[in-house]
């Protein structure tokens, strides 16, 4: 089969390996649709050495869909079979350890190690820009015949949304803040108003930001001047009681500290390079909290009933799509968001939808 294989830092082709064969709990699936995420980027650049990859050659890829061609005797006998239309997530729990037997299985115990079961797919674990995908049965969703597989690819990112807005505890009505418009943002606005999110204040700039505004947010453009600022003028000098950081940069992460309302919740998606120097006065006193979020633990069926239900349009994100093995030009129009790229399908199996 054609797979993209990751021979070092920043260098990359598209060759011919064997298809992979399946453990008793696992499938193969053909793949249908693998959006490029904003991390694959920084695995291909080496950002994580020793990481993600943990070494090469590596096959990278994890927001995907396909179908089942080939099941294990453990998946046959959950009832897992050839024709199955799935989409996947990157996580994989070992399924015994403390954190999982929580449903925590993004904090699984056994991160890493392959040996006790754990799997993160596309990480550290052969991914999904393949013709096939092996994957454990505990990594993927059956998605209805309604949905088309290149629309369910879309799944992975947008219940990583679904979690970061969860997590912030927004009720119904009540205002909320994202910062940065990227793909995670954008997808977290959707996410958001299909909650009954009140305003959503949406921070960023470009032509980013106007697809903010687009999809229904107020936007703030951080080239403006004081971010915090503007959102005090628009919230009474409250602040809004749920922010999310989609951004990464510290000075990000500073603002949603200061834009927050009293008792307000900070959801933290972005993970920037340099550590905040984070208000902590107000943080106390102010009864702010910080949650981190790790991923999409117990999302996806829930982003798959809102997305084939309509409450979710996803169709705005998706701009581009290319063959696998035109991989290079894709990553190009994604990283340099040409053309006003956001989420990039690649297809590894021709461009028919399906
Ligand atoms: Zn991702
Ligand atoms: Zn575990």
């Amino acid at each position: 089969m054609d797979a993209l294989v990751l021979k070092g830092v920043r260098d990359f082709v598209i060759q011919t390996v064997a298809v992979p064969q399946p453990d008793a709990d696992e499938v193969i699936c053909k793949v249908d649709t693998t959006f490029i995420c904003g991390t694959d980027p920084h695995i291909i650049n080496g950002d994580f050495p020793g990481f993600w990859p943990k070494g090469y050659p590596f096959v990278p890829g994890h927001e995907w869909s396909g179908t089942v061609v080939q099941a294990g005797a453990k998946a046959s006998q959950l009832g897992w079979k050839e024709g199955d239309r799935v989409c996947g997530i990157s996580h994989c729990g070992c399924g015994y350890c403390a954190m999982c037997l929580k449903g925590r299985y993004n904090e699984c115990l056994n991160y890493g190690h392959e040996e006790r079961g754990h799997r993160q797919y596309g990480h550290y674990t052969p991914g999904a820009y393949a013709q096939y995908m092996r994957t454990s049965v505990k990594s993927i969703y059956k998605i209805p015949d309604a949905m088309s597989l290149e629309y369910a690819a879309c799944v992975d990112p947008l219940s990583i949304a679904l979690y970061t807005v969860k997590r912030s505890r927004m009720q119904p009505g009540d205002d909320i803040l994202i910062l940065g418009t990227g793909p995670q943002g954008l997808m977290a606005i959707l996410i958001a108003k299909a909650l009954g999110a009140g305003r959503i204040l949406a921070a960023g700039s470009g032509a980013r930001l106007k697809k903010a505004e687009e999809l229904g947010a107020v936007p703030i453009n951080y080239k403006d001047g004081d971010v915090v600022q503007k959102v005090k003028d628009l919230t009474n000098g409250l602040g809004t009681p749920a922010v999310l950081e989609c951004a990464g940069t510290a000075d990000s992460i500073r603002q949603a500290c200061l834009a927050a309302a009293k008792g307000g919740v900070v959801s933290v998606i972005g993970i920037p390079h340099e550590e905040p120097s984070l208000p902590m006065k107000r943080i106390v006193l102010d009864e702010i909290e910080i949650v981190g979020n790790r991923a999409n633990p117990n999302t996806a069926q829930a982003t798959i009933d809102l997305l084939v239900n309509k409450r979710v349009d996803i169709t705005p994100l998706m701009t581009h799509r290319f063959p696998l093995k035109e991989f290079g030009t894709a990553l190009d129009v994604f990283e340099k968001r040409k053309d006003g790229a956001i989420k990039v399908a690649t297809k590894p199996n021709g461009m028919n939808l399906t």
